[in-house]
Order: C-alpha cells, then sequence, then structure tokens
C-alpha cells in the first residue's frame, strides 16, 4: 500500500522514501553529495543541517525553525552521511536524539490520527484504528475516575520490538492493558514508540572500516561545500565538548575537581549519558540521589538527562524535586553489586577493590557507600597535599641551610 508523497516529505524516515524518492535514496553517497550541492538551494540545505548540529551540541530539545521543513529528505540524508563521516558516537547519539525528538514533535503538531495510522503501515507495524475512539478501562487520577480511550491497538510483538530500549516502569507489557494480542495504545504513547524508531534509524556504530570511511571522505571532500560544512561541525564540536566533559562541573570543596572524587559506578553512568545513551531505570535512581546527597542543584542534576533520548525537562525536573524532598539515600555498594552496577572491576580502581586503612590487604576496611568514596578520596588528597607542601618546605630550608 502506498502513503500520500507529502507524508514522506513530512517525515523522510519512512520506508516508502525508498520508494518514492528512488531517484534520490538510491544515489551512492558520493554522487548524492555531488548533486545536492550544485543545487540552487545549497545554502538552505547547509544552513539546516547546521543548525540541526548547532542546536544537538547545545542541548536543546527540538530543531528551532520548524517551518525550515521543505528541504526535510535532503536534510535527513545528508545528516546521514554526516554522522557516518564524522564517525563519532556521541555527535551521532546527539543528533539522533535531537532529529528524533524533533520527529515526535512534528507528529503531535501535526495531531492526525489518519497520518499516524499510515506511518504506522508504512512501518509494516500491525495496528488497529478505531474511529470514533475505543473505550478501555479507568484510570483514578487523584479523586476522580477518568476513562481510557484510543484510536490505535498494536500488535504485542510490534510494541515489544519499539519499547524495548524504552526503560520506564510504565511501557511494560504488564502495565498495559492487552486483547487478543494487541496492546491498547495512547496516540502519544505510539508517537513515543515511533520517535524510538527513528532514534534507531539514525544511530549508526562508529564504523572499524577505516579504509572506507577514507576514501569516502577523499571523495566527497572534492566537493567544496560538503568540506567547509564538515570542518564547521568538527570545529563546534571541538569548541563544545569540553564542556560535555560533564556540563555539571561542580566543586564541594572549591579546590577540587569532584570528577576526580567520584567512584567508578558513579562515573560509569555519567559517561553513558554523556554519550546520549540510554540508562535503566536503577542508573537513573541512584544518580540522582548521589547527586542530591552531594547538594547537587536539581537543576543541574536534571541537566544530566538533558542529552538521553526519552528525556522530558518538566517530568524529569518533577522526579528529582520529588528525590530531593524525600531525601533518598543513595544505593550501597552492596546493593549496586546485586544491581550489577558496581564497576570496580572494569575500572580496576584500587580503593573499591583493596578497600582503606592499612598497608597490610589482610587489615584493610572494605568500602561500603559510595559516598564515603568520595570522603576517602578527599582525606587522601588533602594528605597528599599536605604532605608535598611540607616536603617543599623542607627542600626549601635544607637549600637555605646550605647557602648559609
Ligand atoms: S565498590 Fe562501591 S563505590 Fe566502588 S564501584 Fe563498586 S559500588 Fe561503586
Amino acid at each position: 500500500m502506498s502513503i500520500p508523497t507529502d507524508l514522506v516529505n513530512r517525515y523522510p524516515w519512512l520506508p516508502s522514501l525508498k520508494v518514492q524518492y528512488s531517484e534520490i535514496a538510491d544515489k551512492q553517497p558520493s554522487e548524492f553529495i555531488t548533486d545536492i550541492f550544485s543545487r540552487s538551494n545549497t545554502k538552505q540545505i547547509s544552513e539546516r543541517v547546521r543548525l540541526i548540529f548547532e542546536s544537538a551540541f547545545n542541548n536543546l530539545e527540538d530543531i528551532p525553525n520548524p517551518k525550515g521543513e521543505n528541504l526535510s529528505i535532503q536534510v535527513y540524508l545528508l545528516l546521514k552521511i554526516l554522522t557516518y563521516a564524522l564517525n563519532n558516537k556521541m555527535i551521532t547519539n546527539r543528533i539522533a536524539n535531537l532529529y528524533s525528538k524533533d520527529a515526535y514533535s512534528k507528529m503531535e503538531r501535526d495531531n492526525s490520527e489518519s497520518d499516524l495510522y499510515n506511518i504506522c503501515l508504512d512501518l509494516d507495524l500491525e495496528v488497529k484504528f478505531y474511529d470514533p475512539p475505543i473505550k478501555y478501562g479507568n484510570k483514578m487520577i487523584k479523586d476522580h475516575r477518568e476513562k481510557l480511550e484510543t484510536n490505535f491497538t498494536i500488535y504485542y510483538i510490534d510494541y515489544l520490538k519499539l519499547a524495548s530500549n524504552l526503560r520506564d516502569d510504565y511501557r511494560k507489557l504488564v502495565h498495559n492493558s492487552l486483547q487478543n494480542g494487541f496492546v491498547y495504545i495512547q496516540n502519544r504513547n505510539l508517537m513515543r514508540l515511533i520517535q524510538e524508531y527513528v532514534r534507531n534509524k539514525i544511530l549508526t556504530e562508529e564504523t572499524e572500516d577505516k579504509a572506507s570511511l577514507k576514501s569516502f571522505l577523499d571523495k566527497a571532500f572534492k566537493i567544496q561545500e560538503f568540506k567547509e560544512l564538515y570542518d564547521h561541525i568538527l570545529s563546534i564540536w571541538a569548541k563544545k565538548e569540553d564542556d560535555f566533559d560533564f556540563t555539571f562541573k561542580f566543586d564541594i570543596t572549591s579546590k577540587t575537581d569532584i570528577l576526580k572524587l567520584f567512584p567508578p559506578c558513579v562515573l560509569e553512568i555519567l559517561k553513558k549519558a554523556k554519550e546520549g545513551q540510554n540508562l535503566v531505570h536503577h542508573e537513573r535512581l541512584f544518580i540522582v540521589w548521589f547527586l542530591l546527597a552531594l547538594d547537587y542543584p536539581v537543576e543541574k542534576v536534571v541537566d544530566v538527562f538533558a542529552t538521553l533520548p526519552d528525556f522530558d525537562r518538566d517530568k524529569t525536573n518533577y522526579q528529582v524535586e520529588y528525590a530531593k524532598k524525600k531525601k533518598y539515600v543513595p544505593y550501597q555498594c552492596s546493593t549496586l553489586q546485586s544491581i550489577n552496577l558496581c564497576m570496580k572491576e572494569k575500572y580496576k580502581d584500587e580503593l573499591c577493590q583493596d578497600g582503606y586503612g592499612s598497608k597490610e590487604l589482610t587489615e584493610r576496611k572494605k568500602l561500603k557507600h559510595p559516598l564515603s568514596y568520595i570522603r576517602i578520596k578527599q582525606y587522601r588528597d588533602e594528605k597528599l597535599e599536605e604532605y608535598l607542601k611540607n616536603k617543599a618546605k623542607r627542600e626549601r630550608e635544607d637549600s637555605q641551610k646550605q647557602n648559609e
């Protein structure tokens, strides 16, 4: 079944792009680049692509100027080529997250059940469409009962395929109404699943095949405009990359970089967040409680999640505020070990592996809590600093004596 061409123009990640625009989609990347940069609207395409990269690097949650969508097919294909060419997992994750969030916003703005249905058909999802919507249960909100209704049900296998990387509890199959193998799904939740599909379409693994990449770049760089665009993106990334060494660099001691004091289990979660990877439920809880325990400001804790694929600022802000009010205590080491979040082996961390207290391994105390890690590291750093100061002082005094 073919879907309206207008839908492909708006949502170029749809499989029908290959059918309806085969003359563009089937081109070799270097041919496509040559073609795109010999058009009269080259400048507009480059500007749109730059804007998307800049927005992703600035952690925006939407691509500004939604009116610039008339070039969406060229922009989408160029984005895919550039993420391949740049071959940087962090950049690709950021682009995939932003572009897919934008796809969600677009579907929400369009607010068309028939378009949503056509999108599902094109993605080969087995969905049933109900007009008028069907009722399938009730939900208690505070003390009033709200009827649940939807236009869609989706076959549970397709639901699971799309939701498998989404970590929220409420997406689990057991928390959703199911009948005859079909899951009742609210329109917004269906859009969210499609957002995840779009994100996966952009995501490409960093290529190991450096020779092919080099040969592609050699050809592509002959086109001056492409080379300029590529260089521009790399230059803004180079300026931003340092900021991403955790945007939330803060100090509790004012003289020490707190990141150097963080235990491996925390560094690992921050690294994943920095790369825009999804975090499992326990990772999210732990990092929030841990940072709040160190008096991180709420907005900084929220920023940690800004790069995640399913980030929703209002929702995250509410959850972090709630956790702060409740004063939850971060998991201790034994709990983190039992849920596979302890990273002492991976990071080969001496304090985590061997404990602390005495030179004799048999007499050493075991580390019990990630917050203790910071305290001990801080203590050791202070002692080291004191030792170095005293040593320098002694050396100065000795040399003065020798000169007398
Ligand atoms: S030993 Fe504790 S502090 Fe160290 S990585 Fe494991 S859980 Fe984290």
